[in-house]
């Protein structure tokens, strides 16, 4: 019971400049385990690849070595089972277990930030297998120095080994990536279907094959060969959802520009006035125009707990009742955003 998904092999993963450097150090970390990097820390935005990544190894890992116990979870399974393990009073056996895998794949390390007892509990572990000489691949959404809430001391334990960024896919990777979907789904995309699918969704990867599953859907039903005007027409609400919906990143480069102050400022730890303020603007125009949560708005927010953009939120709602500035500005950066 190793929880690896057979078909995230390295065969199946598309290699580009945006994840070059992930795939070179994943691969050197299943021929040599425990020997080359330890840990190999992956990060980067949603939907790029780490998951896979990561299972690649671990199949490649079993594949060579069919007895080795690998280990892969989610941190929020990892957290879970030592609740659990508390509770039960079995906290050794919880030990015992994580300490005798061969490689453990621990994905989204960020849920580890502001769960004292886990990382206390992870850091021992982490020792132990580093010790042992056993590999570790760590994955998280963002460079581990920026996880608020996450010990010092497991910040620097991460970058032990060599800590690696998997970035947004490029157009030309994006193509190959729909291709070799296709391939593999036994279909004929014409290269110009692609270019159209792969020009329109830039986002990441996983809304990359969520077209394709549209596209493929739509061709089975009207038994349609596929086209660009197939292409087209299935993909017509989704693109024009996406070109309704006001990105996170339009709304800051916006709320920035009107208030001549840098994007980065929104998202930094400066909190005086001239910064702070156009930050709840920018967020409570953020849960105003866009249907992400709370929690997806303060992270968009260099990191920010969900609580800082609910105040942000009721601070702007007030403001715009009892001050005409902020009254003003809010309407009119509502009117840039929306028209
Ligand atoms: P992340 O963990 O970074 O959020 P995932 O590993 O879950 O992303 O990837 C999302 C989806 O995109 C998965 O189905 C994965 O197989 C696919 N995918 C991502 N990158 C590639 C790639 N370079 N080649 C092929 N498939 C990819
Ligand atoms: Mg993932």
């Amino acid at each position: 019971q190793h929880n690896l998904v057979s078909n995230y092999t390295f065969s199946n993963f598309v290699e580009g400049k945006s994840n070059q450097l992930a795939l070179a150090a994943a691969n050197q970390v299943s021929e040599n385990p425990g020997g080359a990097y330890n840990p190999l820390f992956l990060y980067g935005g949603v939907g790029l690849g780490k998951t896979h990544l990561m299972h690649a190894v671990g199949n490649a890992l079993k594949l060579n070595k069919p007895n080795a116990r690998i280990v892969y979870l989610h941190s929020e399974r990892f957290v879970a089972d030592m609740v659990k393990a508390l509770q039960l009073n079995a906290i050794a056996d919880f030990k015992r277990y994580y300490r005798s895998v061969d490689a453990l794949l621990i994905d989204d390390i960020q849920f580890f930030a502001k769960k004292d007892r886990s990382q206390e509990e992870f850091f021992h572990t982490f020792n132990a297998l580093l010790e042992g000489g056993q590999q570790m691949i760590l994955t998280c959404d963002r460079y581990p120095k920026e996880i608020d809430g996450l010990e010092e001391r497991l910040k620097s334990r991460f970058g032990w080994g060599l800590t690696v960024a998997v970035e947004p896919p490029d157009l030309e990777t994006r193509v190959a990536i729909l291709m070799n979907k296709a391939t593999q789904a036994r279909l004929d995309l014409p290269p110009d279907a692609a270019f159209f699918i792969a020009q329109r969704i830039r986002s990441n990867v996983r809304e990359l094959e969520g077209a394709l599953k549209r596209v493929i859907a739509s061709a089975n039903f009207t038994r349609r060969p596929i086209d660009v005007d197939l292409v087209k027409e299935s993909l017509k609400d989704l693109l024009a959802l996406q070109d309704k919906q006001v990105s996170l990143d339009n709304i800051q480069r916006t709320v920035a520009e009107y208030y001549k102050i840098k994007v980065a400022d929104l998202n930094s730890r400066r909190r005086n006035r001239s910064v702070a303020r156009p930050r709840q603007v920018a967020m409570a125009l953020a849960k105003e125009l866009t249907n992400y949560s709370l929690p997806e708005i303060g992270d968009s927010f260099g990191g920010r707990d969900h609580t800082t953009v609910l105040h942000a939120c009721r601070k702007i709602r007030e403001l715009r009742e009892t001050s005409s500035d902020i009254h003003e500005d809010y309407k009119n950066l509502l009117r840039l955003l929306t028209t």
